[in-house]
């Protein structure tokens, strides 16, 4: 969901278009927008240049013919670009925007028209650098770090971080060591009436001694940034200004240090890339990647520089603005598809060939169904060559044939389909693997239905689910396959990042390894821990402490189950030996039952976090003291078993070997995973149960299992029933019976 806002065009070379229509889907950064830029095939470009342009339009517009759609997408490639010599008028602000015509636009992109804001777009930044185009923060950016989210009580105040290079390009860092804080840029709080600047310079002089110093620039925005100074025990909510400045010369004085600040840590320049790599505290991550690495901001955050929407969150002004331009008739909603064009540039031997003969005197030709499959040629070499032709071109055997047309000397297209262009469709083929007239017959098609369940990551939404879908409707249209729909239900997976929330890197050395884990902690700690670390879909940060929890749970499931299955138990003449499991054993009954209906269906909604959690649980009411007092008891032999067995069975998928094989200690020859898998009683688990104290004259006597919903008669007709307050009623006139709901019976009796 996007917006399309109409821009009129001021000083145009001619009266075709007197308007140009931008599609953004951040109509919130509006006020931000300082030009425009349309793709080089956008139709209205010869309109809309001026005649003193229009050679140099023309000339660039010449050279971008020869570049494909993917290379012009590419983030980090020069920015190119030519002055169409027209302007527009912001809304907004009233600001007058220049109209640029640039590659890095695809016609096929919204409307083929952009609205550039280079403060809170990574490629309209370049640009605006590359071109020297104004760049203006509209959006102040909200970040809270995690050690204030659940902080409440913020003490308010101004700072400013300064970001210092010295003529070589590197950068001036206060290295705190790894358990204070880490590697930073300055940072200082404003006082008084001090402005941002002089603020700067001084904490520069007073941290490091260096005061020879001149400013590059003040940053426009201020970030609101929440944060828990863990030295003065106070949360701070701070607006904060960046300083970036140059070092002049490396004069020096003594540093003004505080007594808590004197040898705690050390002054160092480090290169951009080490700055790039150690600087992870959020707020000093922030500029170091504006004011050095030259990223903009793409976050969320409070509009400024908006005219009448100052002050909104920038969620929220997304639709304000749209309403707004909606209400002056100069933009509305607007839903735009993007269908990227397909890597088909890679060439490897073993993709599919492109059934195509090429004919000097036909052109291309279709191979004739008759000679269909194109089957590729047995080679020796099937490596990727260096000039980027496929390796098939290098076979002249396969290569030359005669045109099936006129059946002279022809070539075939030696270019093949890339993977995906067979896993588009392959889904179909399994479900009639051997039918060599069709790719898969129309029964069996019938038969099958559609795929159960899609699994991938957010990256193939708009790719190879896109793809198998257009694919497969292709296919649907052309009525080769029953349903419109390849797949009946989809679930993509979230990203495990690194310990510091950052995507793991090889270039930041934040990536966790498998191989050492499962060195480390075995397989089944690390499968464990993937499923138990986050809900399924949620990406989420890597973390040895839990994981450490994970391995913990795992030696007490190995140390319940040896205890369990040992053949010392505790027997009727040990103390505190009990007679009956009465009550317990039930317990221990309802306990598994409602765990193993709830492994039950998370496993079958793909909850898989929530398994380990009640199994742990699970496992936490087991090894209790005086649960498994209990259960080593001689007369809870039955219950120790089918109690151990559920157990194991239930956490098989999760943990796979350690349960195989405490499965066979058990003395079971099969393997685990093919026993069946524990079923539950649905009456066992459907109220919920209390445990009800029975007394006659204030003694406990016994106790009693009933259900949540029991009436009071009920209740005292179950105490006067159980055998062992039966016993002290006998021969007795009742008094009095005292019911306390859900909890208590005391009979008070007499001779
Ligand atoms: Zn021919």
């Amino acid at each position: 969901m996007g917006t399309e806002i109409d821009f009129v065009i001021e000083g145009r070379a001619s009266n075709a278009a007197s308007t140009l229509t931008v599609y953004t889907t951040r109509p919130d950064t509006l006020g931000g927008a300082t030009f425009l830029v349309v793709a080089p095939e956008h139709p209205a470009l010869a309109a809309i240049t001026t005649e003193g342009q229009r050679a140099a339009v023309d000339k660039y517009v010449k050279t971008v013919q020869s570049e494909t759609d993917l290379g012009r997408e590419e983030q980090d490639r020069p920015k190119t670009g030519v002055f169409t010599g027209s302007y527009v008028e912001n809304p907004v602000n009233k600001a007058k925007m220049p109209v640029w015509v640039a590659d890095y636009v695809l016609a096929g992109y919204g409307t083929g028209a952009i609205m550039a804001v280079p403060a809170h777009d990574e490629r309209d930044f370049a640009f605006a650098i590359a071109f020297d185009l104004p760049v203006v923060s509209v959006i102040d950016p909200v970040m809270v770090r995690a050690d204030a989210k659940d902080k409440t009580d913020f003490e308010k105040r101004r700072s400013i971080v300064a970001i210092v290079e010295n003529q070589a390009g590197e950068i001036l860092t206060i290295n705190w060591g790894p358990t204070l804080g880490g590697r930073l840029t300055i940072g200082g709080k404003i006082e008084g009436n001090d402005t941002a600047k002089s603020t700067a310079l001084r904490e520069i002089a007073e941290e490091t001694g260096y005061h020879d110093l001149e400013l590059i620039s003040v940053g426009t925005e201020t970030v609101h940034y929440k944060y828990y100074a863990f030295s003065k025990r106070q949360a701070h909510d701070t607006d904060v200004t960046f300083v970036h400045v140059r070092l002049k010369s490396d004069a020096r004085k003594a540093a003004d240090l505080d007594e808590s600040e004197k040898g705690n840590f050390t002054v160092e320049w480090v290169s951009r890339e080490t700055a790039e790599r150690e600087i992870t505290e959020p707020l000093h991550r922030y500029g170091l990647e504006k004011f050095i690495l030259g990223h903009s901001y793409t976050g969320p955050g409070i509009l400024v520089n908006s005219g009448r929407f100052d002050g909104l969150d920038s969620t929220e002004a997304r639709a304000a603005i749209t309403e707004w331009l909606e209400s002056k008739g100069i933009g509305r909603r607007a839903v735009k598809y993007r269908l990227r064009d397909w890597i088909f540039s890679r060439q490897h031997y073993w993709g599919e060939p492109i059934p195509i003969i090429h004919c000097p005197n036909c052109g291309a030709v279709p191979v004739p169904d008759d000679e269909l499959p194109v089957v590729l040629p047995d080679i020796e070499k099937y490596e990727p060559t260096d000039t980027g032709e496929s390796p098939l071109a290098a076979v002249p055997d396969w290569l030359n044939t005669p045109c099936p047309k006129c059946h002279r000397p022809a070539r075939r297209e030696t270019d093949t389909m890339p993977n995906w262009a067979g896993s588009s469709w392959y889904y179909l083929r399994y479900m009639d693997p051997h039918n060599d007239r069709e790719f898969a017959s129309r029964a069996s098609l019938d038969y099958w239905g559609m795929v159960d369940l899609y699994l991938g990551g957010m990256e193939h939404t708009t790719l190879h689910l896109l793809y198998s879908r257009f694919w497969h409707q292709f296919l649907y249209d052309r009525k080769l396959v029953p349903l419109p729909e390849p797949y009946a239900a989809r679930r993509g997976q979230g990203i495990v990042l690194a310990a510091d929330g950052r995507k793991m890197s090889k270039s930041l050395g934040n990536v966790v390894n498998p191989t050492d884990i499962i060195e480390r902690y075995g397989a089944d700690a690390l499968r464990l821990y993937t499923m138990f670390m986050a809900p399924y879909e949620e990406t989420t940060p890597w973390s040895d402490e839990r994981l450490n929890g994970v391995a913990r749970f795992l030696h007490r499931v190995w140390t319940l189950a040896g205890d369990l299955s040992s053949a010392s138990f505790v027997t009727p003449d040990s103390v505190g030996y009990e007679n009956s499991l009465g009550a317990f054993e039930t317990q221990v009954d309802r306990a598994t039952h409602k765990v193993t209906k709830k492994v039950h269906d998370d496993l079958a909604t793909m909850r898989f976090n929530t398994v380990v959690s009640s199994l742990m649980e699970y496992v936490n009411f087991l090894s209790a003291p005086d649960n498994r007092r209990r259960l080593l008891q001689e007369n809870a032999r039955g219950l120790r078993s089918r109690t151990l067995r559920t157990l194991l069975l239930l956490l098989a998928p999760a943990a796979p070997h350690i349960t195989e094989e405490l499965w066979h200690d058990l003395g079971e020859s099969g393997s685990i995973h093919v026993a069946a898998w524990p079923t539950y009683d649905p009456a066992l688990i459907k109220d919920e149960i209390v445990t009800v104290i029975l007394q006659v004259n204030g003694r406990v006597r016994s106790n009693v299992l009933l259900p949540a919903d029991v009436t009071e008669a009920e209740q005292a007709e179950a105490a006067a029933a159980d055998p062992k307050v039966s016993r002290y009623l006998q021969g007795k006139t009742i008094t009095k019976t005292i019911v306390v709901p859900r909890k208590l019976v005391n009979f008070v009796v007499r001779d």
